[in-house]
Parts: C-alpha cells; sequence; structure tokens
C-alpha cells in the first residue's frame, strides 16, 4: 500500500504573502525570501546559495549525483529528494514547467550542518502553496552535500537490531513483535528462495510522523492520513501505529522482487499478504490484525446471518469489519483463506500461481483460479467458503 505513492501538493496559504513566484523552464531554480535571516552565517549562507542552483538543476534533471547525497540509507535519501522535482512539476499542456520554490529559512543544526526550509507555489494559484519541505546541507568539506532531517531529527533516539531487522525508537521496542517480524521475513526468504532482506525501521505513532522525520513539513495529499506507512522503500520502514511488524508490506516487495507486475493479480495477492503477513493494519489495542482472528469474525458474522450471500458479500466487499479497524476487507479475507487452502492443499508453487492471475484479472483471475485449484465456483461458492470457514 502507497508503495510508490508520488508526492502531489497543494495548498491555499495564509500569510506566506511575501512570496513571490516565477514560473520558469530554465536559468533561475530558486528564488530567496526577503524576510530570510542570514546575518547569522553570512559566509555559509553565500557558499549554499552558490551551490543550490546546481542542486536543484540536478533535481529538475531528477538524478542527484550520489556522491552529494550525506546521511544514512542515502538511496532513500537520494530517491526521496529527487521528489522535489514533483513538488516544483507544472503540466500546462504540451509543456512541463517548473514552479520555482523559495528559501524561507535557513539555520544551523551544528557540525557544519544548515537546516533549509523551501515553499513551492501552488499549481493553480500562483499566490499560494504547494508544499513545503525541509533538508540539509553539509558544509564540512570543499563539496557541499545535501540530505534530510532524519538523522538529526532522530538523533536521540535509540538502536537495536532484531535479527534482520534494526529497529529505531524513542523509548522501547516490543520484542515479541520485533522477533515475530524478523521470523517472517527469514521464512518469506526461504519461500521466494531469495536472501532475506535486511531492514529498517523507524518507530513512528503514525503517517504524519514520518512526513515530519523526512522534511516534508507540509504534504496536502497526505493532510489528515494517520493509518496508513509508506510501503518497504530502499529497505527502510517507518512502522504503522508504532508497531514492530511490517509483515504485510514485506510480502508485496518479496512478490515484486521475484514477479512481474503485470502478472500479479491485485485481489489474490492482498489474500496472500493477508495470510502469510497480516492485515496491515493494527487494532484498537495497536496490535496487528492476523488472518486467523478474521476467519473467527466471519464465522460469527456468517452465523449471525444465515441468509447472506457470501458470493455477493465477496464481490461487493461490503465493510462488515468496521467494529474491528475502518480498512479491514472481507474481501481480502476471503482472498486469503483461498490462498491458504490452495497452498495447504497443492503447495506454494501453486498458490503463487492463483497469485499471478494476472494484475487485470481481479476477479476474474480469482475465479479462474479457485476453480482450477479448489474446484470452487460461483455455483458452490457459498457452501465450499462455509466450509472452509469452519462450518
Ligand atoms: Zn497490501
Amino acid at each position: 500500500m502507497n508503495l510508490c505513492s508520488k508526492l502531489v501538493f497543494f495548498y491555499l496559504s495564509l500569510h506566506f504573502t511575501m512570496l513571490h513566484f516565477t514560473i520558469m523552464s530554465h536559468a533561475q531554480t530558486f528564488t530567496v525570501s526577503e524576510d530570510l535571516r542570514t546575518k547569522y552565517y553570512e559566509e555559509e549562507f553565500e557558499r549554499v546559495n552558490d551551490d543550490l542552483t546546481s542542486f536543484f538543476d540536478q533535481v529538475e534533471k531528477g538524478e542527484i549525483k550520489a556522491d552529494l547525497i550525506i546521511g544514512s540509507h542515502q538511496p532513500f535519501v537520494k530517491s526521496f529528494l529527487e521528489y522535489f522535482k514533483d513538488l516544483s512539476k507544472i503540466e500546462n499542456g504540451e509543456e512541463t514547467q517548473f514552479a520555482i520554490p523559495e528559501l524561507v529559512n535557513f539555520y544551523s543544526i551544528g557540525n557544519n550542518q544548515f537546516m533549509l526550509k523551501m515553499v513551492w507555489p501552488n499549481k493553480e494559484n500562483a499566490t499560494g502553496i504547494n508544499s513545503i519541505a525541509d533538508f540539509v546541507v553539509d558544509l564540512s568539506t570543499d563539496k557541499i552535500k545535501y540530505g534530510l532531517p532524519l538523522d538529526y531529527r532522530t538523533r536521540y533516539w535509540k538502536k537495536e537490531t532484531i535479527g534482520t531487522v534494526t529497529y529505531y525508537f524513542r523509548d522501547e521496542i516490543n520484542k515479541a513483535r520485533a522477533n515475530v517480524f524478523n521470523q517472517k521475513n527469514l521464512e518469506f526468504a526461504k519461500k521466494f528462495n531469495l536472501d532475506p532482506q535486511v531492514l529498517t525501521v523507524y518507530m513512528v505513532d503514525q503517517y504524519q510522523e514520518f512526513l515530519d522525520l523526512t522534511g516534508l513539513r507540509y504534504y496536502p495529499e497526505d493532510n489528515g492520513k494517520c493509518r496508513d506507512g509508506y510501503g518497504v522503500d530502499q529497505g527502510l520502514i517507518f512502522a504503522i501505529d508504532n508497531n514492530e511488524d511490517f509483515s504485510h508490506d514485506l510480502l508485496h516487495l518479496y512478490m515484486g522482487l521475484k514477479y512481474d507486475y503485470l502478472d500479479r493479480n491485485r485481489t489474490a495477492e492482498e489474500g496472500m499478504a493477508y495470510d502469510l503477513g497480516n492485515a496491515y493494519y493494527t487494532d484498537a489495542a495497536g496490535e496487528m490484525i492476523e488472518l486467523d482472528f478474521l476467519i473467527e469474525e466471519l464465522k460469527t458474522y456468517i452465523k449471525k446471518n444465515s441468509e447472506v450471500d457470501l458470493l455477493k458479500l465477496y464481490t461487493s466487499d461490503e465493510k462488515i469489519f468496521k467494529y474491528i479497524a475502518p480498512e479491514i476487507s472481507v474481501q481480502r479475507t476471503i482472498s486469503g483463506i483461498f490462498y491458504r487452502e490452495i497452498e495447504r492443499r497443492k503447495g506454494f508453487d501453486s498458490a503463487v500461481d492463483y497469485v499471478l492471475s494476472g494484475r487485470t484479472q481481479r476477479l476474474k483471475g480469482v475465479f479462474l483460479k479457485i476453480e482450477e485449484h479448489l474446484g470452487i465456483n460461483k455455483e458452490n461458492f457459498n457452501e465450499q467458503l462455509k466450509m472452509l470457514v469452519g462450518f
């Protein structure tokens, strides 16, 4: 989920009236706010000011030189800084133009490093703000380097490695959950016949905290978003609801490493991720919701609603589990039941074959494969599913 969520930003400014935007295709790459106070670090500011044009030139081209990146997790940092291009891109008919960002803050964070705050204009309205991002420049060598605020903003955090996974956190981690996640990583690697992924997890309370740590101070498309994660990007994970077990998206990652995107049936793969990983979201107690639990809840639902048309419930994906968590899907639960049963009866290769029924096929692909592997079709769907749920 949100694995490749690109950053698209818009915002109506209330008080940044000092911003004056120019939209140009080339040449000027940024402006400096008239209100910027640089008197404390004039020399350093001049150095950065001279260098930023070349940096934003690279951003505009979507390719920042790797030796300009500083900090931990540099492949992640590089790809994240390259998103700046999307913050400034303005589609104007055939032509793509780039809105010029304005530098509005510049201050020392120690060790020859400075934090910069940049504001991008609104795509629709040149008097508004599209997005705001903080980033770090390092002046300790001849060549100015660039990074995210992630290291700085987590500098007092603790760090602990559990097997293949390194956690960064404030107080403590739940070792039982961390062990489950490590075991899942090893289990997936074995199943897919790949090396286990080496992973880093930042324990954040919610999605907005991820945005703050990475410097995306304003990101309107994600306004109000709390319970989502950011997938696994270059081995880096930001936890959902401060939960150590990110195995749902880890399963998607392994599938992506091994199989072609267009072959992967999303409905079936969500079932696989529900079964082998978890349901991605946490319950009210902050625990990951597991397929075993959802199967019991589905059984209870069927008992209470004896006339329910399960085929219709599956295809409509009616939100019957809202009381557990608003995002939980009965369609994914049932897809998970099919996945589990195919793997139990016929093994992992057949279960993968069910998932590889095509990106565009969705339910059509699922029905083809459950007929092939389990003999389930639209006619016997109700009775067969009831049997699998334990009636
Ligand atoms: Zn998923």
